[in-house]
């Protein structure tokens, strides 16, 4: 078992439901409720496993919700269950939550990076989408975080009515200057009110522009996984965890954790998990050729790729062995390429990212999609 983990915190709450939002959450009138908070730290500290942390990540749902007394507690409940030295710790904000005195006392008690859910600076956009804030709410945002932490990435999202809004979101955005932003594509998900609008959704070809516009206007920025970018040396530790398949684990309902080869996701009800905090929906432990499998899917995920010799280490291995159709297929299609030492998504393995996952969980249907 690896001894250094990143911790994921769930805080499935938020004031208003964003139509578009398939995440595990529910809306509540004022802060997260007390009970909740006494739940997740019966569960931090009933936790068995690994005892060092290397990040912590608050997101949710809305964990800027938190009251100042609720995330301290949880705070004291992480440092006595884990050592988090010189750790990465996120909390993911509202930007209409954010007030100075709020950012002063998150980061009085550690948070050491925000990340901030603007998604546009477009008030059309944002009505669109059922956001809370408007644009000069996030611009307020944007500064008192700004003036607090010199480590705050923002989370965007393009392809929302009026597209061709993006192009400004984006320059705001620059001179902003944040060190990371996560820029994702509107998504149209069953089981959320816009599902029955998905015929409103950008065709592939615009999908595809907004894609790229955003590497051309953030151009100081490394494009290092799909869908984020950061100042060089500032990618998000937490999530590079994920995408590198090491270990975490993650609290709150919902939460997935991935431990000594055990893949498994905490009850997602909330109320079933406010009596039960820590039982699992599901756990499986995955085999040795799965968790090879899921760590090049997630390593093709990053603009570096994954190193031959980083797997060979890991695994005792050659990838080329484990994955000779798969990988030719991949290079064949103009998905992947190899580039010092290292097998790496190209320009086109970024765009058709999931094509890479279906070909390397089933080969079959590479065939299938060429013929
Ligand atoms: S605030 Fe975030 S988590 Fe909450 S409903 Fe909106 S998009 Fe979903």
């Amino acid at each position: 078992m690896m001894q250094s983990v990143g911790i994921y915190i769930h805080i499935p709450y938020c004031r208003t439901i964003c139509p578009y939002c398939d995440f595990v959450r529910r809306g509540i009138p004022g802060e997260v409720p007390e009970v909740f908070i006494e739940a997740l730290c019966r569960e931090i500290t009933a936790f068995e496993g690994p005892d060092r942390a290397e990040s912590v990540f608050f997101g949710g749902g809305t964990p800027s919700l938190l009251a100042p007394s609720a995330l301290r507690v949880v705070m004291e409940a992480l440092r006595q269950r884990f050592q988090i030295n010189s750790p990465e710790i996120t909390l993911e904000a509202n930007p209409d939550d954010v007030t100075p005195e709020l950012a002063d006392t998150w980061q009085d008690l550690g948070v050491n990076r925000m990340s901030l859910g603007v998604q546009s600076f477009d008030d059309d956009t944002l009505r669109y989408l059922g956001r809370r804030h408007d644009d000069a709410v996030a611009r307020r945002a944007c500064e008192v975080v700004r003036e607090r932490f010199a480590n705050w990435s923002m989370d965007l999202i393009f392809g929302a009515p009026p597209v061709e809004s993006w192009v400004d979101t984006l320059e705001t955005c620059r001179r902003f200057n944040p060190l990371h932003v996560s820029a994702y594509g509107l998504t149209y998900e069953d089981r959320t009110p816009f599902a029955r609008r998905k015929d409103e959704s950008v065709d592939d070809e615009t999908y595809l522009r907004l894609f790229w516009q955003t590497e051309e206007v953030l151009s100081e920025f490394v494009h290092y996984e799909v869908s984020n970018l950061a100042r060089p040396g500032y990618a998000c530790r937490h999530n590079l965890i994920y995408w590198q398949n090491l270990e975490y684990a993650g609290f709150g309902p919902a939460a997935y954790s991935f431990l000594d080869g055990v893949r498994s996701r905490n009850l997602v009800n909330t109320d079933a998990y406010l009596r039960n905090p820590g039982a699992k929906a599901e756990a499986l432990r995955l085999s040795d050729e799965e968790i090879r499998v899921e760590t090049v899917i997630q390593h093709l995920r990053l603009r570096d790729g994954l190193f031959l010799e980083d797997y060979a280490q890991r695994f005792g291995r050659s990838v080329y062995a484990d994955f000779s159709a798969e990988t030719a297929e991949l290079v064949e299609r103009g998905l992947v390429e190899e580039h010092v030492g290292a097998l790496r998504p190209t320009r086109r393995g970024f765009e058709m990212n999931n094509e890479i996952g279906l070909a390397l969980v089933h080969p079959q249907r590479v065939s299938a999609a060429k013929r």
